[in-house]
C-alpha cells in the first residue's frame, strides 16, 4: 500500500496553490514539485520537515505534464538530491525549447484571429512563466503504463492527452488511486490548451477530443480516490466525471448557438461573445483554447467545417 503525503506549494498563476505528493515507500518519491522560485523551494522544505524528510532523501521526481507549477523545481532539486526525474517523451520536447513552442502559439493565435497587440502582451506573459522553470537537464523519458515498483506498492502510468498531450496520470491498481495531476482537478474542469505539437511543425492535436477520450477511459478504471493537482482530493468519483460532463456538453451547445448567428466566424469572435469582458490575455489564451476544443469536436460530430483561408481560420456552419 502507498504511503503518501499531500504537499500545497505556492504559485503567483491564476489556478493557485499546486498540489504535490510525497510517497514515503522505498524509494521515496515526489509526484511533481511546484514552480522555481525561492518562496516555493522553502514552503516545499518545510512541508518535507514536517513529514520527516529533506530534499536528499528524495530518490525519484515523476512529472505530470511539463507546466512551469509542475515541474520547475524539478532540476534544482535533483542538484541536491540526485534524484532520477520522469517525465513523457512529448512533455520533455517542449520544455527543452519553449521559445519555440511560444512563437509557434503565437503564430496560431494570429491564424485565429488575435490581434497584434494581445498576442504581444501574451508572450509577455508566457515569458514571466517562463522565469519559474529551471531547464530540466538529465531526465528519463517515459511513456504509457510504465511501473514504477515502490516497496508494498506498485503505481502505473496512464497518458491521457488531453490538457497537455503528453499528460501522464499515476494509478495504484491496488487501491484504486490516481494522481491525476491537470487532467482532473479538484476545483474547477480543467482547460485542454491550445498546444503547437512540439515534434510536428504547424500540426494542432484536437486537444479536447483527446481529452473527453482520455477521461473516458479514467471513469472505466475502479477509482476510489483522485489525488489532483490543484484542489482538494476527489472521492465522490461518479460525480466528478459527471460534472466535468455536464459543462462540456453545456458549452458546446453554448458554442453552437452562437454558431447559428451568421454563417462564419473566427476563433477570436467566438471567445469574444462567450467572454466579452475577459481581463487578462491568458484569459483570452484559454478562451481560445477552449473554444477550438469545442469547435474540433462539433466538427468530428459533423455540425460544422473548419476552413483555412488566405486572411485566417474559418468556422462555418454546414
Ligand atoms: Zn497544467
Amino acid at each position: 500500500m502507498l504511503d503518501y503525503e499531500t504537499l500545497t506549494l505556492p504559485t503567483p498563476f491564476p489556478a493557485g496553490n499546486v498540489k504535490c505528493y510525497l510517497i514515503k515507500n522505498d524509494p521515496v518519491t515526489l509526484i511533481d514539485c511546484g514552480i522555481y522560485s525561492l518562496e516555493s523551494l522553502k514552503s516545499l522544505k518545510e512541508q518535507l520537515t514536517c513529514f520527516g524528510f529533506k530534499i536528499k532523501d528524495i530518490k525519484q521526481i515523476l512529472i505530470t505534464h511539463a507546466h512551469p507549477d509542475h515541474y520547475g523545481l524539478a532540476s534544482t532539486l535533483q542538484l541536491d538530491s540526485g534524484a532520477e526525474v520522469y517525465i513523457h517523451a512529448d512533455e520533455m520536447r517542449k520544455a527543452e525549447n519553449p521559445t519555440l513552442l511560444l512563437n509557434r502559439t503565437s503564430e496560431y493565435l494570429a491564424f485565429y484571429g488575435l490581434s497584434e497587440e494581445l498576442r504581444s502582451q501574451l508572450s509577455d506573459h508566457f515569458s514571466w512563466e517562463l522565469g519559474f522553470v529551471h531547464p530540466l537537464e538529465e531526465v528519463i523519458e517515459i511513456g504509457d503504463a510504465y511501473t514504477f515498483t515502490f516497496e508494498e506498492a506498485e503505481l502505473r502510468t496512464i497518458l491521457t492527452p488531453g490538457h497537455t498531450m503528453g499528460h501522464l496520470c499515476f494509478y495504484e491498481k491496488s487501491s484504486g488511486l490516481l494522481f491525476s495531476g491537470d487532467t482532473i482537478i479538484g476545483n474547477f474542469a480543467p482547460s485542454p490548451v491550445l498546444e503547437p505539437s512540439p515534434i510536428k511543425p504547424y500540426f494542432r492535436d484536437q486537444s479536447l477530443v483527446k481529452y473527453i477520450d482520455s477521461l473516458r477511459r479514467l471513469k472505466d478504471l475502479p477509482l476510489k480516490l483522485i489525488l489532483p493537482g490543484h484542489g482538494g482530493q476527489i472521492v465522490d468519483i461518479a460525480d466528478q466525471f459527471q460534472r466535468v460532463s455536464n459543462h462540456h456538453q453545456k458549452r458546446k451547445k453554448q458554442i453552437n448557438n452562437i454558431l447559428m448567428e451568421r454563417n462564419e466566424f473566427t476563433p477570436y469572435e467566438i471567445a469574444c461573445k462567450l467572454w466579452p469582458k475577459f481581463k487578462r490575455p491568458i484569459d483570452m489564451y484559454l478562451a481560445i483554447s477552449e473554444v477550438l476544443g469545442y469547435i474540433d469536436m462539433l466538427s468530428v460530430e459533423g455540425e460544422i467545417r473548419q476552413e483555412e483561408t488566405a486572411s485566417g481560420f474559418l468556422i462555418l456552419r454546414k
